[in-house]
């Protein structure tokens, strides 16, 4: 929840926009991120929903949270709705400011390339936003954060909490290895109860040390399954394992967005992999969403009925 001095804390306020393909029909990722997480908007989050123009007709027309109280029309994206987004994403006012966006994008729509889109997700990084773009991810999100405000799990969920069957995907710039080291140290265990974990070259080699350090030389060598290095392939490698739906649906990726990155190209191939497979795929992208992303979801995890 944002930060609030008052003893009533302030609800979200979450930028919501859709892709087209994505809000055309009931069974639309729209839709169903919407249905099927109702109750967590309507009960517990309450959050203020501002919507993008087309993405509030499409609600309007798919009867999607008829009647929730706290939403308000942005423009159309051709007027501008997603270039204010952004702009609301870096305001620090806290009666403007957007604490998280739903973007459900569609990678073979050329708008989820504009300059608008790439802006909105790069800044939510910067800004240590959540920035969710898949039917996955933002489901996940409202469960966690519903979860940590009291609401029942939702056991139509639960599969997906067995950590035993699901893997992880681990991957730090440069500049952000050693946050990525300081997370893994002190969520160890959660990440532990993966089926497994994987993650490009040289991240990947600097977990299994910390693994050996944890766990003893032998048991820790292998925690992580190393792929190539990022800028030599490696999260072409895990796009892949995502794309054949592979057990590893859940990626924590801690960007560097201050540097020009010469695998530019193959950091976007991955976000698209996961945005393929809306419905099961999620990836986190800042190092302080993922840290409170692994806090709830290790108390969610505790809570399946198994
Ligand atoms: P690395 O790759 O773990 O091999 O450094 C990460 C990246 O730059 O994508």
């Amino acid at each position: 929840m944002p930060n609030n001095s008052s003893a009533e804390r302030r609800r979200y306020r979450i930028g919501l926009a859709s892709s087209r393909t994505h809000q055309n029909d009931p069974q639309s990722a729209l839709a169903q991120l919407l249905n099927g997480s109702r109750a967590a908007i309507e009960n517990h989050l309450q959050p203020e929903l501002i919507v993008v123009g087309r993405t509030l007709d499409a609600m309007g027309q798919l009867n999607l949270l008829a009647g929730y109280p706290h939403v308000e029309r942005f423009p159309y994206g051709r007027q501008g709705g997603l270039m204010k987004l952004v702009s609301r994403v870096v305001d620090s006012d806290p009666t403007r400011t957007l604490d998280a966006i739903i973007y459900l994008m569609d990678p073979v729509d050329p708008s989820s390339t504009f300059p608008e889109a790439v802006a909105l997700k790069r800044q939510c990084v910067i800004h240590g936003k959540p920035f969710l773009s898949t039917l996955a991810g933002a489901r996940e999100w409202l469960e966690l954060e519903a979860t940590a405000l009291g609401a029942a799990p939702d056991p139509r969920l639960d599969p997906t909490f067995d950590l035993a069957n699901e893997g992880i995907a681990l991957i730090a710039h440069d500049a952000m290895k050693e946050r990525m080291l300081a997370i893994a140290e002190r969520n160890f265990a959660l990440l532990d109860k993966f089926a497994f974990r994987c993650a490009t070259g040289t991240t990947g080699g600097l977990l299994n040390k910390l693994a050996q350090k944890i766990k003893g030389e032998e048991a820790g060598r292998h925690w992580v399954r190393p792929f190539l290095s990022g800028p030599m392939g490696g999260d072409a490698q895990i796009a892949e394992l995502i794309l054949d739906r592979q057990q590893c649906r859940r990626v924590l990726f801690l960007e560097d967005p201050h540097v020009a990155r010469q695998h530019e190209a193959d950091i976007q191939l991955l976000e698209r992999a996961a945005r393929t497979v809306t419905d099961y795929a999620l990836c986190i992208s800042d190092a302080e969403c993922g840290e409170r992303w692994l806090a709830l979801l290790d108390k969610r995890v505790a809570m399946r009925v198994a």
